[in-house]
């Protein structure tokens, strides 16, 4: 028999009582973590969202409520009333923040039951992720995710309180609407009132926010979901939640002050100190120093050892290496490696990401300090001066082989294909040097970076075009304008400088992963455009695509920018877990499945009438 909640009220929660608490009278409401039947007396751990109290209940005290604890099960809910009791020294738990006092039970009210759950939250062993997905009202109730999805409301709060002190409006935007211009594949919703026609679920608000520009309003924010059908990768969830934000009037180093401080309140949200302003870099020296345009700055830049040695010498190494002259030299170190044997040393580039380097690739490797010191002690002893190496370093030298040996890379190609190596090699020695540990020191953990100055557009080698490497509505540098006027219709020249044009584009990047990105825009529709015709897109379809958007250009616009970071990273981050889904209480599988609701599912024949829509087989 079950009993009714009636007016009964609950007093404390069940993490909150303290000896300061003993004698007093208290009413706690949870779920039974755990029932310990030690015959005469019962123990019941109660749970909820704040903790654990141990209840106790005595057959001599109280015969009644004791034969009701022997008919508790887990996960049933139940209301305790009882008196705070200070527990004897030596059954003190030292574990919890409730292990001085107990309560021991006047009342027993037994209020729903539990079938017996697939796994406990309170077991340590997690069952695999399809389960924790499928119940995952239960994985919910486990103190991790309890305490994920309590620091992804801390750190949402944060940042709305910051951004909305600075001024920021947070402002809605529509998830039923048309294709917005991220690249990605939209997800589609038909139109029952209009058969054949289809709103697009946004791939981000970019459009509306600088319409909100457009329309007075500032500056804008927003949590906000995004929906973006990708092909599976790792990490990625076809719903996703971006903190977007828009200004008028900024430069970049506005939008960076802005996002520096409510990254500095989201993370002090969590616990945690970071320093400001950020270091910046542009993607070029991002490039040739990391070979990647989100540097893990936790480890040593590359260092082109060309610098460090006279033009004969460069001579004499790139002869006898056959490697180019004309290309860094690049110098990769891992600090604090310790000793690599030499089967180690010679594997080295034929593992992981690196393979394709061996064999037919255009990148040379010295992987041998030892013997590069003995054949040539005097340049060993400048790269070494020259690259700061210490004893337990492990180094190697990368360079491009000479021409005539069968590929053409670019730099930024050779130097890519280095970036790999480097934390390749990082990830392998990890445990040994230690850089990816936590200290606790900000410093050291978050090595947050802004990277500027993207390329404004990429060459799609498939479709040999070039295509807008941000959005199309990234505004490009000043000084780059004539470049673009006079490359204006060379969208499908490989060799076009349009590839050389800078883009006033951003992204923050923490650790070598990329939180966000944004831009300053284009607010002036001659600019948009040259842009358009650049891309060469013709009048008509840039007006089919965005024809709304090019006509509010023309009333007015004020110069704006923004960004967006992805608030699921974020705290993925803070929380120290190492999946989006750890933090998203209702998230999707890689195929975009939701196990709990099991969506998605086929239709009814009458509902697929109705908007008439007929599938394929
Ligand atoms: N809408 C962009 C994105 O989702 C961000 C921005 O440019 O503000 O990546």
């Amino acid at each position: 028999m079950l009993d009714f909640l009636g007016d009964l009220k609950r007093t404390h929660m069940c993490g909150a009582l303290r000896p300061s608490d003993a004698g007093k009278k208290a009413v706690l409401m949870g779920w039974v973590n755990r029932r310990r039947d030690l015959g005469s007396i019962i123990f019941i751990d109660l749970r909820d969202r704040t903790g654990v109290t141990q209840v106790v209940v005595n057959r001599e005290l109280n015969a009644p409520a004791h034969e009701k604890a022997s008919s508790l099960r887990n996960e049933y809910v139940v209301a305790v009333i009882g008196n705070v009791k200070q527990r004897d020294s030596d059954t003190v738990n030292k574990n919890i923040p409730t292990g001085e006092v107990e309560l021991v039970v006047e009342e027993l009210r037994i209020l729903n039951e539990s079938k017996q759950p697939p796994f406990l939250p309170g077991e340590a062993v997690l069952p695999n992720e399809e389960m924790r997905l499928k119940y995952r009202y239960i994985d919910l109730r486990r103190d991790v995710m309890q305490f994920n999805i309590e620091m992804r409301h801390k750190v949402s709060k944060a940042i709305r309180d910051y951004l909305s002190a600075q001024g920021f409006f947070e402002i809605e935007t529509p998830f039923m609407t048309r294709s917005t211009p991220e690249g990605a594949r939209d997800y589609l919703v038909p139109s029952r009132v209009q058969p054949g026609s289809f709103y697009a679920l946004p791939q981000s608000p970019q459009m509306f926010k600088q319409i909100l520009m457009i329309s007075g309003f500032d500056k804008y924010f927003q949590i906000v979901r995004c929906f973006r059908d990708e092909d599976f990768r790792a990490d990625r969830q076809a719903e996703f939640t971006q903190i977007d934000l828009e200004m008028t009037y900024p430069q970049t180093d506005t939008v960076w002050g802005v996002v520096e401080g409510f990254l500095t309140a989201a993370f002090k949200a969590a616990g945690h100190e970071i320093k400001t302003p950020f270091p910046r870099m542009s993607y070029d020296e991002a490039i040739r120093r990391y070979g990647n345009d989100k540097p893990d700055m936790r480890l040593p830049a590359m260092v082109d050892v060309r610098e460090a040695i006279t033009p004969e010498e460069l001579e004499d190494f790139a002869t006898k290496f056959r490697v180019r002259k004309e290309f860094p030299v690049q110098l990769i170190r891992i600090p604090h490696a310790g000793e690599i044997s030499g089967t180690e040393r010679r594997t080295i580039g034929t593992y992981g990401a690196y393979q394709h380097v061996q064999g037919p690739s255009y990148v040379q490797l010295m992987t041998d300090p030892k013997r590069f010191a003995k054949d040539y002690p005097s340049l060993s002893e400048k790269i070494v001066s020259f690259g700061k190496i210490e004893a337990d370093d492990l180094w190697l030298l990368a360079a491009a082989r000479a021409e005539g040996t069968g590929a053409d890379p670019s730099v930024q190609n050779f130097c890519e294909k280095c970036g790999f190596l480097r934390l390749d090699l990082a990830q392998k020695y990890a445990a040994k040097h230690k850089a990816f540990e936590k200290t606790g020191d900000p410093a050291k953990d978050f090595r947050f970076l802004w990277v500027s100055d993207f390329p404004m557009f990429e060459w799609d080698k498939t479709e040999k075009r070039w295509n807008p490497a941000h959005h199309p509505f990234t505004t490009l540098h000043e000084e780059d304008m004539a470049k673009l006027e006079a490359n204006i219709d060379s969208v499908h020249d490989p060799k076009s400088p349009l590839g050389e044009i800078r883009a006033l584009a951003y992204d923050v990047v923490l650790n070598g992963t990329e939180l966000g990105s944004g831009s300053i825009r284009i607010h002036r529709q001659d600019i948009q455009a040259k842009i358009f015709q650049a891309l060469g897109m013709s009048d008509e379809e840039a007006r089919s695509r965005f024809g709304f958007f090019l006509e509010a250009l023309e009333y007015g616009t004020p110069p704006h920018g923004g960004i967006a970071l992805g608030l699921d990273r974020i705290v993925m981050i803070l929380a120290g877990a190492d999946s989006l889904r750890e933090v998203i209480p209702f998230p999707k599988t890689a195929r975009a499945v939701d196990l709990m609701v099991d969506a998605p599912t086929p239709v009814s024949e009458a509902q697929l009438k109705e908007l008439g829509i007929q599938i394929r087989k």
